[in-house]
C-alpha cells in the first residue's frame, strides 16, 4: 500500500503542474514535505535555517511550506498550504517565513516545478562570492553542467539585508534562475528546483557535494586540470533512478536519527 502511494505520487509529480491528478491524501503530502525537511536537515543540507515547499498537485496555484520554524524540527501539523501571492491559507497564529517569496514566485514562473529548496549551504558560498562557476565533477551532479546562475539580490534592488523578502524581490529571483535546476545566491545560499520533491532534495545535496569536491580538486591540480563531465556526459549520466534509492535512504537515517 505504502509502496503504491509512494509511486504513484512520484507520477503525479513528474506529470507537472498543468495536469489534473488524482486523489492523493493531504497527510500524505504533508508526510512527504516533513521528510523532505528531516532529510535535509539530518544530511547537513540546511542547520537552523533554510526551508522547502511542494506545490499541490491538486492545486497547481498553491504549495505547502512550514510555518517560520527550523526544518529539522517540522512536523505535519507545522505545515501550511500558501497561494502563489505568498498568502498563507487559514495560517491561525502562525508566522510564515519572511523567504516565503522565494517559492511563490519560482512556482509562478515555472509550471513545470513541483519542489523548491532553500538552504544556507556554506559549501556553496564561495562560488557565488568569486565568480567562479559551478561545475559537475561526478555524475551525481550532472545536472549542474547545464549551468547554475547567480543572483546577486543588489541587481535586484535589495537594501543590503541579501534576503528575499518581498514578491518583486522574488519575481527577480525566478528570472535569475530562468529555467536552469537551481540558483547562487550571492552572499546567502542557493536555490534547488525540481520535477518532484525527491529531485529537488538530492540536488541539493549533490550540488553541496559537488562544490566541495570542486573546492578539492583545485587544490589538488589548479583549475586548468580539473577534468569536468563534459557535454554529452552531463545529458547522459543523471541517475536512471532519479535518485530514488537516495531518498529512500536519507528518509531511513533520519528516521533512526542519523
Ligand atoms: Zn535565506
Amino acid at each position: 500500500m505504502i509502496r503504491s502511494i509512494g509511486i504513484a505520487l512520484l507520477m503525479v509529480v513528474c506529470t507537472g503542474a498543468q495536469q489534473s491528478v488524482g486523489p492523493i491524501p493531504r497527510q500524505t503530502i504533508l508526510a512527504e514535505l516533513v521528510a523532505a525537511n528531516r532529510i535535509l536537515a539530518n544530511e547537513g543540507v540546511m542547520d537552523s535555517y533554510g526551508h522547502v515547499s511542494m506545490r499541490d498537485p491538486g492545486n497547481p496555484g498553491s504549495f505547502f511550506l512550514s510555518r517560520d520554524i527550523p526544518p529539522g524540527n517540522v512536523s505535519a501539523a507545522d505545515i501550511l498550504q500558501y497561494d502563489l501571492d505568498g498568502n498563507a491559507i487559514a495560517a491561525g497564529n502562525a508566522s510564515s517565513y519572511s523567504e516565503r517569496f522565494i517559492h511563490s514566485e519560482i512556482y509562478r514562473a515555472r509550471p513545470d516545478v513541483m519542489a523548491v529548496v532553500h538552504a544556507h549551504s556554506q559549501e556553496v558560498i564561495p562560488f557565488a562570492a568569486t565568480g567562479i562557476p559551478l561545475q559537475p565533477l561526478f555524475h551525481m551532479a550532472a545536472f549542474l553542467g547545464v549551468g547554475i546562475p547567480v543572483f546577486d539580490p543588489r541587481d535586484a534592488g535589495s537594501s543590503g539585508d541579501l534576503s528575499v523578502r518581498s514578491p518583486a524581490m522574488g519575481k527577480s529571483l525566478a528570472a535569475t534562475l530562468g529555467a536552469k535546476p537551481g540558483l547562487l545566491m550571492r552572499g546567502h545560499g542557493m536555490v534547488l528546483v525540481g520535477p518532484s520533491l525527491h529531485v529537488a532534495v538530492a540536488r541539493s545535496y549533490y550540488m553541496n557535494a559537488n562544490a566541495q569536491l570542486q573546492v578539492q580538486s583545485a587544490q589538488l591540480g589548479g583549475t586548468s586540470k580539473v577534468h569536468y563531465l563534459d557535454a554529452d556526459e552531463t545529458m547522459k549520466a543523471s541517475p536512471v533512478d532519479n535518485y530514488e534509492r537516495a531518498w529512500a535512504w536519507w528518509k531511513q537515517r533520519a528516521e533512526k536519527g542519523k
